[in-house]
């Protein structure tokens, strides 16, 4: 993922995420996660599905080929390479990034893809300032000349302590490594990529539309990659019937994904549901995709009239640090997003009608910033066990929320009275946010409750009229 720029999404994504970067994770809490990990990894090895939902695959069937040829094993095996201190934390036009990229063609040519590159390689080449970079492609036939992208940033932002143009302040624990491995962003999604592209070149019969799998470089750059292809496309891109992209796949609640983009194509939103209903993976898809939308590749895509879906499982305490490392990936549910993932590049290669596109309208247009709120803090206000709180840590001026007059440390329990969920209660918020034109906000300020309304329709305020001369 691609460090936010200055701008509104980026100081709503900074004040969610500060609070949570500034507690120090303690030697005994990475011990705790390792564990879990660990765990996580030995209850999804060999199994992927949850065994009921095993009834539901015929033998034979295209999933059950899928989920036969997308292994736990070769998930972890992907990953512990790519985000080894061999390639060198991956950063645009260094050596290690290209050791990655050769990886990656290699696996594509032992999978029998097509060469679709630059004279038949795997390779796209071009220059992010004088450095030379590599977008690594690869495709499947299909029977039509329409084609569907399926797509992964493979760059990150290489060593430290600066680590990079792009990489956030040194972590507290980082001193003895400073390589940024980048194992989540996006060793993650590259695994995910590379798996689902082998995986599909099994399949005997050939797909209705073409798939082009590409591993963009230049990504934490400035998504320069993507842009890169987009200017230079391979396949026309009015051929080009869907993106999806899969940036930060493998950390968070177990069978969990955030899926956002569905508001630039109802189809494809309805393509993940029901390749979905074979998985049952916990999917949340908001109704308006949040600011970070804008913050992968698939946003190069965006403006080119290609509808996209972007897959990611949320950001951490480790994001872009040099502690974003490989034992901290839940394999299995990376094993499992890659298994739905190839599901979903088949559904959508074989949807009878093209899917629309839509101008995506970025939100959140609140403009605040939340974070979680503590125990204690709980208990002082008087927010009931079951109820979900998120404090407001920022209020943009002149966006809907200051003009409605919620405040910085207004803490909020409601929307239109639907209570926050008391579980993932900042991500809860956020999807609440987009439903209507006005929404009531149950607020606590000051030891009350009051409900303050928003209106996102409502003018800026008038501009000041000029001086007179
Ligand atoms: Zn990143």
């Amino acid at each position: 993922m691609r460090l936010a720029t200055l701008g509104f999404a980026s100081a709503a994504l900074l004040a969610v995420f500060l609070p949570l970067f500034a507690e120090t994770p303690s030697s005994s809490r990475i011990e705790r996660r390792l564990k879990k990990a660990l765990e996580d990894g030995q209850q999804s090895a060999g199994s992927g599905l949850a065994a009921d939902l095993d009834a539901a695959l015929r033998p034979g069937s295209t999933l059950a080929a899928i989920r036969k040829a997308i292994t736990f094993d070769a998930c972890r095996s992907d990953i512990y390479f790519l985000a080894s201190d061999e390639l060198e934390g991956r950063d645009t036009g260094s050596v290690g990034h290209r050791k990655a990229a050769q990886w990656a063609a290699d696996r594509f040519a032992e999978a029998g893809l097509k060469a679709v590159g630059d004279d038949e390689t795997y390779f796209q080449a071009w220059k992010w300032g004088k450095k030379p970079t590599l977008n690594v492609v690869a495709y499947i036939e299909g029977k039509t000349d329409e084609l569907v992208v399926v797509g992964a940033h493979l760059d990150h932002v290489g060593k430290g302590p600066a680590g990079g143009m792009s990489a956030r302040i040194p972590h507290p624990l980082a001193g003895s490594d400073e390589t940024y491995n980048g194992a989540d962003d996006n060793a993650s999604g590259s695994t995910t990529v590379v798996e689902m592209a082998c995986a599909l070149a099994k399949l005997q019969a050939k797909p209705q539309r073409g798939i082009l799998f590409i591993l963009f470089s230049g990504e934490e750059k400035g998504l320069f990659g993507s842009a890169y292809y987009a200017a230079h496309p391979i396949f026309p891109l009015k051929k080009t019937i869907a993106m999806l992209n899969y940036d930060m796949v493998g950390r968070n609640a177990d069978h969990e994904c955030d899926v956002l983009g569905q508001d630039g194509s109802p189809e494809l939103g309805d393509a993940v549901r029901r390749v979905n209903a074979s998985f049952g993976m916990n999917l949340h898809m908001p109704p308006k995709s949040p600011g970070i939308y804008a913050q992968s590749d698939q946003w190069s895509f965006q403006p080119k009239g290609v509808p996209s879906i972007f897959f990611t499982s949320g950001m951490h305490t480790e994001y872009h640090t040099a502690l974003d490392s490989a034992d901290l990936i839940n394999v299995g549910k990376l094993e499992e997003v890659a298994e739905l993932g190839a599901a979903l590049a088949l559904e959508v290669a074989n949807l009878e009608n093209r899917p629309s596109w839509h101008k995506i309208d970025l939100g959140p247009r609140l403009g605040v910033g939340v974070g979680p709120i503590s125990a204690k803090k709980r208990k002082e206000l008087g927010v009931g066990e079951d109820e979900g709180a998120v404090i407001l840590t920022q209020v943009t001026p002149d966006f809907p929320a200051a003009r409605a007059g919620l405040l910085a440390g207004d803490v909020i329990v409601a929307i239109d009275g639907k209570k926050i969920p008391a579980e993932g209660s900042d991500e809860a918020f956020r999807e609440m946010i987009y439903d209507s034109e006005k929404q009531v906000f149950t607020v606590i300020r000051g030891g009350k409750r009051i409900k303050v309304t928003v209106d996102y329709a409502a003018p800026k305020k008038d501009p000041k009229p000029p001086k007179k001369k």
